[in-house]
Order: C-alpha cells, then structure tokens, then sequence
C-alpha cells in the first residue's frame, strides 16, 4: 500500500469507528446502565431506565445515533514518537469526522465562529477539537473519540480556588455545580473531576477523569476515598434517571489531579450523561486495529 492508500485507509477505520460510537454505548456504561436498571426500585425511573434500553435497542437495530444531539467531535491522541502516521493524523481526524457526519448521519454541529454560519461538516476553526500527547517512543496510537453533547459535557466549569478552601471547597464546587445544572445533562451522570493548578488544566484533567472507564478508581486512596464520597453524596441528592428522581445521579465519580502552586488550587468539573458516547482504537504501524471499548464490534 503506498502512503496515499494507507491515509484513507486510516481514515475509513476511523470514519466507520465514529459512525459507530454514535450508534453504540461502549461497555463499561452499558454495564453500569444495566447494575442500574437493577437496583431501581421507583416505578417512574425504572421506566426510564426501559426506555433508555429500548433506545439503544433501536438505535442499533436500525442503525441511527442513540441521541439526536451527536455533539462536538473531540479526538485525545496517545501516540508514540515512532506512529509513523502522526504528522497527517489531523487531516485523517477531519477527513475522518466527515466520513461519519455523512454516513451516520451526525448532527451538523459546528457553527464558524464570529461569523455564526454552520459549516455543515462538523469541521471548523479548531473542529473537531484534538488533544495530544507523545506517550512513549512506540509506534502505536491510540485515539479516543468522544461525542461531547451541548447539555452535558461541554457545559463544564472550573475555578481557582484560595488555599484555605482546602478539598472541601472543591467538593462544595463539585456539588453545586451538579444541583444547579446536573439535571440538564440528563443523568444518570460521568463526573469527572480535575484537581489542577489553572483554571484550563483543571478543565482538561476534569475531561480525562470523566473518559476513565468506568468502574476504575484512581490509584491515590485520598482520590478514591475522595470519588466514593462524592458519588455517594451525589447519589443522596436522588436525581435519578433524567432528573425525575430515583435511586442513582450518577454512573461514576472520577477524580484526576496534578501537582498546584501553593496559593491556590484549581478545581474543574466535565459532566458525561446517560448516553456516554465515547469509544478507544489503538492502531499499530501497520494499521492494524484493535478496538478497545467496544468488545465484539465490528467496523
Ligand atoms: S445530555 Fe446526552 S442524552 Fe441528553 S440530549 Fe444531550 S447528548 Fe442527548
């Protein structure tokens, strides 16, 4: 295969995987949904929680998104030094985005900022949004896509915070920001909770904290302990599915932190809902793929 070839190969993958991801929920929420379900034990929730599984039911059988708002296309590359893809793999992502706008087909959500027109692709100025990182010196990459929806996770908050606010000041922000708009980002939610040192890498540590799978816990006990006691807090407050109250708020707690500048500490809060949308591929030099998030699947 010459260069040429092996680009749109990787942008076929990656088109049909995006396509896939609006029409799938990867595993760890369709486990999490279905532990639930279960333990629902009010009436009107647990017809939400049917409704929810006819959904997703549906949305495969007739192979459509699971929610009409397919969101903002965001990309977090993991790659090694030696990918040897990686200086076209921004045109792949955007050829890719495309691909899957059409063939979905996804909603058209890019608006050209300052001149406020639709651009129709689901590309623009920085759209889809991409986040790098050079892991090691391999020549793998691994790509998680993520369907960030206008009324769950781009809505998200951070803020610096004094010293003297301490953690309880982070989960006091953590909390109201859940009460005041945690309904509209129709739970049962992903928060994900970035402990930094600015206000935008609280921000981002808060988007990769809600990307773990679910059912991890974060390798510090004082992060963990902190992840149970805000889930359990959250849960107290009784949301339930879709904010009509019931059992569950949340699907999960994640907390990520960094070392901070000891006058203050910046806190961030991204915010997944039910139909969490994301799903990870892991290519090799060769293009060979393995798809990490969806067992089974098939492109
Ligand atoms: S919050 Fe999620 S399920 Fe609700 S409308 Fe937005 S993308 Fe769809």
């Amino acid at each position: 295969m010459t260069a040429i070839d092996k680009k749109t190969s990787m942008v076929e993958i990656l088109g049909k995987f995006v396509d896939l991801v609006s029409k799938e929920l990867p595993d760890d929420v369709m486990a999490k949904l279905t532990e639930l379900r279960e333990q629902e034990t009010k009436p009107l929730a647990k017809v939400i929680y049917d409704c929810m599984f006819d959904n997703m039911d549906k949305a495969k059988k007739l192979s459509r998104p699971t929610c009409q708002d397919t969101g903002v296309i965001q990309y977090f590359v993991r790659s090694g030094a030696k990918f040897p893809y990686l200086g076209q793999l921004r045109e792949i992502l955007k050829e890719a985005t495309i691909k899957a706008t059409k063939s979905a087909p996804l909603r058209l959500n890019a608006v050209e900022v300052f001149d406020e027109i639709n651009t129709g692709t689901n590309v623009g100025t920085n759209v889809p949004y991409i986040e790098w990182e050079i892991v090691d010196d391999s020549s793998n990459v691994e790509i998680e896509i993520y369907q960030a929806g206008g009324g769950c996770s781009l809505p998200g908050r951070s803020i610096v915070l004094p010293p003297l606010a301490g953690y309880e000041g982070a989960m006091k922000f953590v909390f109201d920001t859940i009460v005041d708009w945690g309904i509209n980002a129709c739970p049962p939610l992903v928060v994900g909770v970035g402990i930094g040192t600015c206000s935008n890498s609280s921000a981002v540590l808060s988007k990769r904290a809600m990307l773990r799978p679910i059912g991890t816990s974060h390798p510090h006990p004082k992060a963990a302990a902190m992840e149970i006691s805000i889930q359990e807090g959250l849960n107290a407050i009784g949301l339930g599915p879709q904010g009509i109250s019931g059992q569950n708020t949340v699907m999960a707690v994640h907390v990520e932190g960094m070392a901070h500048h000891p006058s203050v500490l910046g806190v961030g809060v991204t915010v997944g809902c039910w139909a969490n949308r994301h799903g990870m591929i892991r290519f090799d030099k060769e293009l060979n793929y393995e798809i990490i998030s969806h067992k089974g699947a098939h492109l």
